[in-house]
């Protein structure tokens, strides 16, 4: 199997299915999820292993249209559930999701993570400000029936502590609140 139909394999596979749910214009659907891995099997994302910095473990660049892995094993199901958060990135890019802050589009990735993650039977060990993340997306998640409800609906009062922690997050502290996402859709190749 290449490393394209891998890391699309995780937007198609039964985990993904089970995300299902709106944070405000943006939806996250098992459909949008599957066009994600449509595109990285076609090429329109591409696919990179890179060094992706200390504080994360896999990273989306909008104006390449790549995705950059840290490694190409994915082994773990940590590892490919940080695939699916950069994939949330790609899905905002793809659909051309212009209006989403950037810490919805944040707070919409740790979700769709959550849900993956418990949908594997696993969850994430890390350090204080990263945990602090997990386990407020848990909380809204469980709040809201995402693990087990489709096409819920959300605001983003819903999701403020959600955000709050992913602020405090040294790697992400410097997003503006207000900060829109690009969102300018893929590159014709
Ligand atoms: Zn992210």
């Amino acid at each position: 199997m290449s490393l394209a139909d891998k890391v699309a394999a995780i937007f198609e596979g039964p985990q993904a299915a089970r995300i299902h749910f709106r944070l405000g214009r943006l939806e996250v659907s098992p459909q949008r999820l599957r066009g994600v891995g449509a595109a990285i099997r076609k090429g329109r994302i591409k696919i990179e292993v890179a060094k992706t910095g200390k504080l994360l473990s896999a990273a989306y660049h909008p104006h390449g249209d790549t995705l950059t892995l840290g490694d190409d094993k994915l082994a773990s199901v940590s590892s490919r559930a940080a695939v699916l958060h950069e994939g949330i990135h790609a899905l905002v890019d793809m659909y051309k999701c212009k209006e989403v802050t950037v810490l919805n589009d944040e707070a919409a990735a740790y979700l769709a993570e959550a849900i993956f993650l418990r949908a594997s039977h696993s969850w994430i060990n890390g350090g204080a400000a990263e945990m602090a993340i997990y386990n407020a997306a848990d909380q809204v998640a469980k709040a809201h029936d995402l693990y087990s409800r489709r096409g819920v609906k959300l605001s983003t009062d819903d999701v403020a502590d959600l955000r709050a922690a992913i602020h405090k997050h040294p790697a992400y502290s410097g997003i503006g609140l207000k900060q829109k996402t690009s969102g300018h859709g893929l590159h014709a190749h």
